[in-house]
């Protein structure tokens, strides 16, 4: 699942319920939307895609943003439920840079084998990221603004 997404998810989660079981909340979020289908492409194709490359570029620009946005506005709780939503993708991140930028990643140990054997990624995943962008963005953008 795209960083956005997961960022989403769990600020929305931090903005519905209250906090001590927003923080599991938003991370078991995370394994959830990673085991339903969505976006990405074979791991062995992904250093060769252009199109990938551009849709992960985007997609940590814009989750970044989000997360900059809650800490300007001292929305703390959207930002920590956010951060914790997308956390476990944080050994992926690991991986990449740690490799010179490979997005092929292979497991390294046994959670990172575990999380990406719930992956289902599939190219045409973009088509059930996007509603969830566009059903997702309006309600932490309210929140956002609802708690100023
Ligand atoms: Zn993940």
């Amino acid at each position: 699942m795209t960083a956005t997404n997961h960022v989403l998810a769990g600020a929305l989660l931090g903005a519905y319920l209250p906090l001590p079981v927003a923080i599991p909340a938003a991370l078991a979020s995370h394994f959830v939307m990673d085991f339903l289908p969505h976006f990405g492409s074979p791991a062995h194709e992904r250093n060769n895609s252009r199109f990938y490359r551009e849709i992960i570029a985007a997609d940590t620009l814009i989750s970044l943003t989000f997360g900059f946005c809650a800490l300007l506005l001292n929305q703390w709780v959207l930002f920590i439920c956010g951060a914790i939503a997308y956390s476990p993708d944080v050994a992926l991140v690991r991986y990449y840079i740690s490799r010179g930028g490979n997005l092929n990643i292979q497991a390294t140990d046994r959670f990172t084998a575990w999380h990406l054997k719930i992956q289902h990624e599939y190219p045409w995943g973009l088509i059930v990221e996007l509603p969830l962008i566009v059903v997702m963005l309006p309600l932490f953008i309210t929140q956002l603004l609802n708690k100023l």
